[in-house]
């Protein structure tokens, strides 16, 4: 992220990597077991609120290995909402997060010693499906991927992996495999 603004978690306007080159529908987001469980639990304890986070790990041609699930804490808040003002007419109240960029930065130098980019975002719904909402479209950024929980009830009912496809500027459901690392299906 070259760019330490609070605007950096929009990103749409500050894209690093672009993934135009690559085909959105070969695209495989890969978490073992164990990071899995931790993101789960997270987003269930967050529960009634949204809970959100970080993934780090590393981009390859079409798979994309996550190696950290960082527990963020969600942002959202008066400051948030001055400088998304296009989110209060989007969905419901209850579905916002942002990631303070201090915290994205912190997030991205831990990583960058141990060979990890920041990769994806994560973030729940409460009671609500895990398909990306308006608001969600909006701070959206190519280059990550976005994994969406539903949580009912303070379950994790379902989480579905999404990315912004650049040329349609629309989330497009991407492949989530839960498995080992290193471990081929
Ligand atoms: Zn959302």
């Amino acid at each position: 992220m070259p760019s330490s603004s609070p605007a950096a978690i929009s990103g749409r306007h500050v894209r690093i990597r672009s993934v135009a080159s690559r085909l959105l529908s070969d695209l495989t987001v890969i978490v073992c077991p164990a990071l899995w469980q931790k993101l789960r639990e997270h987003l269930a304890r967050a529960y009634p609120y949204e809970g959100c986070g970080l993934l780090l790990g590393t981009a390859a041609e079409t798979d994309t290995t996550v190696a950290e699930v960082w527990i963020a804490k969600n942002a959202w808040d008066a400051t948030a909402a001055e400088l998304f003002p296009e989110a209060a007419t989007l969905g419901s109240a209850r579905d916002r997060f942002a990631i303070d960029p201090r915290e994205l930065l912190q997030a991205q130098k831990s990583g960058r010693d141990r060979g990890l980019d920041i990769v994806g975002v994560y973030h729940s719904h409460p009671d609500s499906e895990a398909v990306p909402s308006a608001f969600d479209r909006e701070i959206a950024w190519a280059a990550y991927a976005y994994l969406i929980a539903s949580v009912q009830q303070g379950r994790v009912a379902e989480v579905r992996c999404w990315r912004l496809d650049e040329a349609t500027d629309a989330f497009r459901p991407e492949a989530l495999c839960i498995r080992a690392a290193g471990v081929e299906e």
